[in-house]
């Protein structure tokens, strides 16, 4: 048949996106080559996975893990994104960590599938001309950007406008009273996706959809004013494009991470998979629609005003909405103050226009430190 093998490395293998990223793998294994694997802290399940694909390369940032693994090579993150042998790069790690090796990725000329959205939310202005500059592609695989993605694929004119759909989380019509008793037990039962800890409850907060708007305007480099939301809880239209002519395309499928997973792999082809659940039409009783509570939730307004104002007010939002997340998590603060300590360190920042990497790194560690300052002592919302 002669179809080319892909060599990937997987940036974040243990979490959500990593293990389904294998599990594509294992359905296609005459198609891929795993190069790299890398990891945070569960370097148990890492050796399982090193164990079974024999990667090249592998790193971790456990303590208490074995430092020689048997034919395979310790590399950082960033010299895996960068090296020769690597075609295609899964960034799938989440939050901050995402940064360094989506950039080195993009300056060594590799594809990107991108599943980390900080990284364009805090650079992406930095990444998208490093992207242009070396001619790279970066493949969304976040559902709704796939989604937008897909839609776009055949057009030649820019989308009059971008419609990000939201499932609204498991506390939608929830009242802002009701939601300061959210425990983190309930927050992380999300109703129709299955992923990891940080992106289920900033889906809970509608944060997500706030950091999938700034994704999508760098993705697309489409402006805020055309990029709206809408709450749409059964997950099965996973976003929408609407041309000049009125014309609206969507995509459509059952919620599984894995199908825009795929679809970055495979791209430009599309191959059956028998494990991903197909559509039952007969079964599909409605689709509905309705517009976000901003008041309740007021992460989404506080990310789309972030990221109308630029600078490193996207970085602060990053950094500060992590922080604030750990700290729910960890039982320190209460659901809402995510939001109240997200707003108040945007308020406190003094944002520089196009930042470097460095000063987005500066931004980012200020914006940690007060954050975990003003949660230990007296704040006010
Ligand atoms: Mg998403």
């Amino acid at each position: 048949m002669g179809n080319p093998v892909k060599k990937i490395a997987i940036l974040g293998s243990t979490g959500s996106i990593g293990q389904q990223t294998l599990d594509i793998i294992r359905t296609f294994p005459q198609r891929f080559e795993i190069i790299g694997l890398t990891a945070g802290q569960n370097t148990e399940l890492l050796n399982k996975q090193i164990e079974e694909f024999k990667p090249k390369f592998y790193w971790h940032g456990g303590k208490d893990a074995k430092t020689d693994i048997a034919g395979s090579e310790k590399l950082s993150p960033e010299e895996l994104a960068g090296h020769p042998t690597v075609d295609l790069v899964v960034i799938a790690a989440s939050g901050k960590a995402g940064l360094a090796p989506t950039l080195a990725a993009v300056k060594a000329g590799k594809t990107v599938a991108l599943a980390n959205k900080e990284s364009l939310v805090a650079a992406g202005e930095i990444i998208t001309t490093e992207a242009k500059k070396h001619g790279v592609r970066i493949l969304p695989i976040d559902s709704e950007h796939s989604a937008i993605w897909q839609c776009l694929r055949g057009e030649n004119q820019p989308p009059a406008r971008i419609i990000l759909t939201a499932s609204g989380g498991p506390f939608r019509h929830y009242s802002k009273t009701e939601l300061e008793a959210v425990t983190p037990q309930q927050a992380l039962k999300h109703p129709s996706w299955k992923m990891g800890r940080k992106v289920t409850i900033d889906s809970a907060t509608l944060m997500n959809k706030g950091l999938e708007i700034i994704e999508a305007r760098w993705l697309f480099d489409t402006p805020f004013d055309r990029i709206d939301v809408v709450v749409h809880p059964q997950s099965i239209i996973h976003s929408m494009v609407e041309f000049p002519d009125g014309s609206t395309k969507a995509q459509l499928s059952h919620p599984d991470m894995r199908l825009p997973i795929q679809y970055a792999l495979s791209y430009p082809e599309r191959w059956p998979n028998q494990n991903v659940t197909k559509m039952n039409w007969d079964k599909t009783k409605e689709l509905t629609f309705e517009a976000p509570d901003m008041e309740s939730f007021p992460c989404l307004k506080l990310a789309v005003e972030a990221g109308k104002r630029g600078g490193t007010y996207p970085a602060v939002l990053c950094a500060a909405d992590e922080t604030a997340v750990e700290l729910f998590l960890s039982g320190q603060i209460k659901f809402t103050d995510i939001a109240c300590l997200v707003e108040q360190l945007l308020f406190e920042h003094q944002s520089l226009f196009r930042p470097s990497l460095d000063e987005i790194a500066a931004a980012d560690a200020w914006a940690r430190e007060k954050t975990m300052e003003l949660a230990a002592g007296a704040y006010r919302c």
